[in-house]
């Protein structure tokens, strides 16, 4: 049997669907669960609320793009607006947008969650083969040097000029033009992410996809038939529309960490662990300017990682310490982040194609929750922790210090006020970032947490095989299970846990 991608913006609404398995997203956790799960000869409905954009459509414009492949349009943040919470909207999920950068789960971080979290299936020896696995999903290589473009090359001069280790990092692509528009959808589909890869397996294995639908509620979770109440969306997404009702025996939310916390407390489902655990990395951006030109935004916009100040061993917490990563956004992100206006401002984006970024990344301790407010509307509470907070210092000071070194004229941090440094003394100025609410541009792609797995319901939200406790055949397969940070990123982690969690499910249905 074969499936299809059906938009619900467009298509008549099915009256009465009853499906043995309803995935709630289709991004790197949902697709790769109903490819497998498809691929087995099970009933599968995957829900999306973004719809699928594909080839020229893609059309590389930050404005219509932000608009459609976004949550929220881009616009999403935490309550204080302090820290701006990214993620994909669009068939095939965050998979689509993102930077491409595969890194899987570091051993010692997988024996951590086993030892110290009882996540037994995660211990190196047991997980190994889903990581593989998960890498092949991927095509995952190394991205040539010819593709590596001159503002990363200046991280990597900088770095190495003080001694620093780094790398060139692995990446999903084949066939890049480097276009460097990975941020806002690649137009010649050169990403092996979960729209090229686990969907179309999926369907053709019978899966069937429903794009503009939205999952507002789980109900009866106790029984064998659940019900899902799904909303159609206008082919923009903006609106609601029509209403159905989806029957399903098994249920696996995959909507990303935070809507996957916010479907099931917009439900009434689980315990009081269910939305908090949340960890967000916030992310911080510096820019080196140099005299030369340097076209950051051509070939690969994020390839080479400063990894001498990374710790993947911390007793405490697994995955610590910081990363400088090579970073260029299109010119539309790059102007809202640049802490000047008017005159300056006009004169700092002239130097656009003199510009070398980074986005110093560092993990976090679970510091913040979500919840929901009138009509299930999204609250994402957080609060940067002191520690957080200066290791981001120490990264500026460090991100400065190379760029410098690689003959920047001055680094500027878009904090407000901004931060300016000219010479290697005045690095110590990131000593003063005071990180006040809404003073730094903190941006966040990397939300885990919320609904953690844990042996005991005293201390999570699902049991370790991603089951929602006190449900019925409810999962959560994204990466809203993690305990803490899984990886400095999260695209690898989350398919890996997902194959492992569906191989686990195929056992017992
Ligand atoms: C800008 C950016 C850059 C990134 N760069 C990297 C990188 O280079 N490397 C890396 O490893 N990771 C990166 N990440 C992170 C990585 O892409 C995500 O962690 C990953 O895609 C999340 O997978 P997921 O399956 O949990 O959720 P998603 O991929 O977010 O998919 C969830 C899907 O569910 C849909 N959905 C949500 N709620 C509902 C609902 N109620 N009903 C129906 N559908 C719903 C959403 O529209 C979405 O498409 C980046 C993320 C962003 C935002
Ligand atoms: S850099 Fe490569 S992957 Fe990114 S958008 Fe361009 S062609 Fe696509």
């Amino acid at each position: 049997m074969s499936g299809a991608i059906i938009d619900l913006s467009k298509e008549p609404v099915p009256e009465a669907l009853t499906t043995e398995i309803c995935i709630v997203g289709s991004g790197c956790g949902g697709a790769t669960a109903a490819r497998l799960l498809a691929e087995a000869g099970h009933e599968v409905v995957v829900l999306e609320e973004g719809r699928d954009f594909i080839g020229p459509e893609r059309n590389q414009r930050d404005s219509d793009m932000y608009d459609q492949l976004y949550m929220d349009r881009g616009g999403r943040a935490t309550s204080d607006l302090s820290i701006s919470v990214l993620q994909g909207r669009v068939l095939g999920g965050g998979g689509v947008i993102n930077a491409c950068d595969v890194v899987p789960m570091p051993e010692p971080v997988l024996a951590h969650w086993a030892a110290k979290y009882g996540l037994e299936d995660f211990a190196p020896d047991r997980f190994g083969s889903f990581q593989a696995d998960a890498l092949d999903d991927l095509s995952a290589s190394r991205i040539p040097e010819s593709l590596v473009n001159s503002a990363n090359n200046k991280l990597r001069i900088g770095a190495e000029a003080l001694g620093y280790r780094g790398e060139v990092m692995m990446h999903n692509r084949v066939g890049c033009q480097g276009l460097g528009t990975c941020l806002i959808g690649c137009p010649v589909h050169a990403k092996r992410n979960p729209r090229m890869v686990a969907l179309p397996k999926a369907i053709a294995g019978g899966a069937r996809v429903f794009t503009r639908a939205r999952a507002v509620e789980i109900r009866h979770p106790g029984q064998e038939l659940k019900e899902i109440r799904v909303r159609t969306l206008d082919p923009l997404g903006y609106h609601e529309q029509e209403e159905v009702i989806l029957r399903a025996k098994v249920v696996i939310v995959a909507a990303n960490a935070i809507a996957s916390a916010q479907l099931l407390l917009r439900s009434g489902i689980g315990n009081l662990q269910v939305g908090r655990n949340l960890m967000l990395q916030p992310q911080l951006p510096v820019i080196g300017f140099f005299k030369e030109k340097i076209d950051g935004f051509d070939l690969v916009p994020q390839s080479y990682a400063v990894t001498e100040f990374e710790q993947e061993d911390n007793e405490d917490v697994g995955l610590w310490g910081y990363r400088i990563e090579g970073v260029m956004g299109t010119p539309g992100i790059v102007s809202t982040l640049l802490p000047f206006s008017g005159a300056e401002g006009m004169q700092a984006m002239a130097q656009y194609n003199r510009m070398a970024a980074s986005l110093l990344l560092a993990p976090d301790r679970p510091s913040g929750h979500v919840e929901v407010g009138r009509g299930g509307r999204l609250i994402i509470q957080y609060t940067q922790r002191p520690d957080h907070q200066e290791r981001l210092r120490q990264a500026v000071y460090n991100a400065t210090r190379i760029y410098l070194a690689a003959g920047a004229t001055r680094v500027v941090v878009p904090t407000a006020p901004p931060l300016v440094i000219r010479s290697p003394i005045e690095a110590e100025k990131a000593r003063d970032i005071t990180f006040a609410p809404a003073t730094a541009p903190l941006v966040s792609a990397h939300q885990q947490g919320t609904v953690r797995m844990a042996p005991s319901e005293r201390d999570g939200g699902a049991d370790p095989d991603a089951k929602v406790y006190g449900t019925r055949d409810i999962y959560v397969f994204d990466s809203s299970g993690f305990p803490t940070s899984a990886s400095s990123h999260t695209m690898t982690p989350i398919i890996a846990a997902s194959r492992m969690l569906t191989t686990k499910l195929l056992t017992r249905i």
